[in-house]
Parts: C-alpha cells; structure tokens; sequence
C-alpha cells in the first residue's frame, strides 16, 4: 500500500513503524472472509482493510477522528482472526492500537460513552472497586430491567454467585516435597478473574507446585494494563506497564525467573507485547523485551517443560466430550492452538474443535459491554455451533469467553488447567459435581 507520511511525520516513533505496516498490505482483502464483523454487517468499513484505510487516512493527514472513523474502529474486536489470515503478515493489532490512541487523544465522546468507559476503566482494573461493583450488582441483579440498556447488559455479565477462595494469598508458593524446585515461574493473577474465578489461578499453582515448581505472586501486580490499552487510555495503560515490568525485572534480577505465566489469554497477548510497546524508551526497552519473553501463556509453559504427572485411572471411568474454545487472544494473538488441545487430549477424553472456531464469542475485554447487539449476534452464533458438538464440558483458557460463553448456556465451562490439574491429582471442579 503506497504511504504518504512527510519526514516530519516519519520522525514520530508510533507513525514511523505503522507506515511500515501499511506498506506490507496489498489490498488483497482476505482478511475480511474471516472478520467476524465484516461477516455479520457486511460494509467494507468494518473489516480489516477498510479499517486500515481509515486509520492511515487519518494517521497520515493528522486529522482528527470523526463519527464514522470511531463508529467503524469501536466496532473493532480486536480479535486478530485478519492477522491469522493475511498473507502478507501486516500487523493489524499495532496498527488499531495506534488508531485508537490517536482517536482518545483527538475525539470527544458523548457524555455517555465518556462516563461508561471510564466506568469500565477505574472499576475492571481494579480488583477493590471491582469486588464492589460486584457486591452492588448481586442486589441490582432483579431489577436489571429498571437500567438502560449497557448498563443491564453489565449487570447481566455478572455470575449469580462467586466461588470462594480456597488457597491463602501468599507471595510465594513453594512446591510439595522437599526437593529444590525444577523452576520458579511468576505468576500473574489478574484483576476480574481472580475475584470471578478464583479456582483458576489455584488450579495452576496447585499443578505447577505439584511438578515441583516454584510459583510466586508479587502483591504488587494486578491488572496488566490491557483494558485501558484496548479503551485507547494509553496513559494509564503505560503507567501499569512500566509498574509491571519493574516488580517482574526486580523479581527476576534477585532472585530469578524462568517465566512469567498468564493464565488469561488476553492479558497474555499485551503482556507480550510489552516489548514492542517500549521499543523506543531508553531506560525501560530492556526490562520490557525480557518481560515479553519470559511470559508464556500455563498451556504453552506446560506443553513446552513440564512433564506432567497424569493419574492412572481405571478403564471403565467415565471419558467427558470436551468442546474446546480457542480464545481469540489465544489462537490469533499469541498463536497457540494445538497446545491446550494436546494437554487434554492426555487426560483421555474426546476433545472436539467447535465449527467456525476461529470466529470470536463476541466477549473481546469490553467488548461485550460496549458493543453489546454485535457482541450478542457473535455469542448466538457460537452457542449454536457448540450445540453441533453436544459436549458436556466446555474448555477455554481466557476468562473473558467463559464470563461471556456461559451466559447463554448451562454446560460447564472449566479453564483447560483446571482439567490438567484435576487429571494429574487435583480435585475434580466443583462446577461438574453433577455430570
Ligand atoms: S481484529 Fe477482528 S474484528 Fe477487528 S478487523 Fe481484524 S478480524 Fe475484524
Ligand atoms: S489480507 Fe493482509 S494484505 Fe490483504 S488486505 Fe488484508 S491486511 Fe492487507
């Protein structure tokens, strides 16, 4: 694609390496056979080329957003499926997160669009005002109806229960036996899953202690940042960045890292993205490339090291038809798809891809909040291709697609670590006391 940035222009890091992004592309337009909003609305503008026009258009003219450029770049999942598809390697994700950096700094939302993600911005990254909001919610849940629409499709997003916690908060989990562990991993809890779904960050401590490996929690970190990155808050994004990177490096210079493990595959994507993110920053450049590759997704950690102990059980236990969801974040963002199928497949039950897998569930961190009628189309389409498999359980390894998938479905939903740890002596989940 032919660019037209001045020299001036070309002087500016972020214009600099999107222009070499737009000249990869060669307007072929196979990326918009698998873009899930090209396919449902089906106006150029909101697949991944005509996205692409807009951004440089307005990248290479320093001309503020407008209406239709927001309209068509909030309608962005930010889901990947174009980059998994184009031949010619254009990096679409660099290319939107600098679109929508650009629209925060030059667009003012309406009010209500300004409040909702703000709202979104200070309650989601923190797990105090989080656990709040849930606590009010729980009462505001029968009378959802009484709210406008976004903030009933909030309310609604929101479990009728929260499991407890059965492990202590503690800094370092050491492993089982006396031995010297075989590697000592950091481990990021995030912000929303460890209060929704506190059994996943136990499930993979207990599995990696139990393989004698060391994990350890640095209080100090919370959120990775995605959130406000996605909103186009880039300040706060960053802020949470250089924190994150500096606890981590400190943890790995004292007392060393083997990795960095996400549990979550959104934040896993950002988190490796880190390096690109402060490829131009002196002081943090280093640290923020030795965090991205230290930071693997627990599926692509175990396949990759660990030898997992699984349990021998008898011939006639009962075998589970497992539908596996490939998060967006997963598949597209980080590449990593046979992985978790190949661990589960170990446990030796019947793993079933879902049809039109690469298609996103519509969850897409706020998405399902901010675009909610696209989001609900998405989540229709995939519950019905889930119902071709007719599984009784459903694995995932984003707590997004879970929060999202079981809105509309009573088949369990579990973390695909918490079928590793159950098959190699952890307990069975909760959640399946019944199947
Ligand atoms: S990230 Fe997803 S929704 Fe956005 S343009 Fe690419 S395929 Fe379409
Ligand atoms: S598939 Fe790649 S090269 Fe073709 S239009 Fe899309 S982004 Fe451009």
């Amino acid at each position: 694609m032919e660019t037209n940035f001045s020299e001036q222009q070309l002087k500016d890091n972020d214009n600099k390496s999107s222009e070499r992004i737009f000249r990869k592309c060669v307007h072929c337009g196979f990326c918009n056979a698998t873009c899930p909003t090209y396919n449902l609305l089906g106006n150029e503008l909101d697949g991944p080329r005509g996205r692409i026009y807009l951004i440089k258009d307005m990248l290479e003219k320093n001309k503020p957003a407008n209406d239709k450029i927001v309209k068509h770049i909030d309608r962005c999942l930010s889901c990947y499926s174009c980059m998994t598809t184009c031949p010619s390697g254009v990096n679409y994700m660099h290319l939107i997160d600098h679109g929508r950096n650009h629209i925060e700094k030059t667009y003012k939302r309406p009010f209500k669009d300004r409040f909702i993600r703000s709202f979104l911005s200070s309650v989601l990254t923190n797990s105090f005002n989080f656990r709040l909001m849930l606590f009010l919610s729980l009462f505001a849940k029968p009378f959802s109806f009484f709210f406008p629409e976004k903030i009933k499709d909030m309310i609604n997003l929101i479990p009728k229960t929260l499991p407890k916690k059965t492990l202590s908060t503690m800094k370092i989990y050491k492993t089982q036996n006396k031995k010297k562990p075989v590697a000592r991993v950091a481990l990021l809890t995030g912000c929303v899953q460890k209060i929704l779904s506190p059994q996943i960050n136990e499930a993979t401590i207990r599995l990696l202690n139990r393989h004698n490996i060391e994990v350890v929690v640095p209080r100090e970190i919370g959120c990775c940042g995605s959130l406000n990155h996605h909103l186009g808050k880039t300040d706060l994004a960053n802020k949470t960045f250089r924190h994150n990177i500096t606890v981590w490096y400190d943890e790995y210079l004292k007392n060393g890292l083997d990795a960095i493990i996400s549990n979550t595959s959104g934040c896993g994507t950002t988190i490796k993205d880190y390096g690109f993110i402060f490829r131009s920053d002196q002081n943090l450049k280093k640290k923020a490339k030795k965090i991205s590759e230290l930071t693997k997704d627990i599926t692509e950690y175990l396949d990759e090291n660990v030898k997992l102990n699984f349990v021998q059980r008898s011939r006639n236990e009962k075998k589970y038809k497992i539908a596996y969801h490939s998060a967006c974040s997963m598949q597209h963002g980080q590449k990593i798809h046979k992985e978790p199928i190949n661990l589960i497949k170990k446990t030796g039950n019947e793993v079933h891809e879902i049809p039109d897998g690469h298609i996103c569930c519509g969850s897409a961190g706020t998405y399902n909040v901010l675009q909610s009628d696209i989001a609900k189309k998405l989540l229709k389409n995939k519950i019905s291709n889930i119902k071709k498999i007719e599984p009784q359980i459903i694995s995932t390894g984003n707590i997004g697609c879970i929060t999202q998938i079981s809105q509309a479905t009573e088949i369990p939903i579990l973390h695909t670590v918490e079928i590793i740890d159950w098959y190699t002596g952890g307990p069975k989940p909760k959640i399946l006391n019944n199947l």
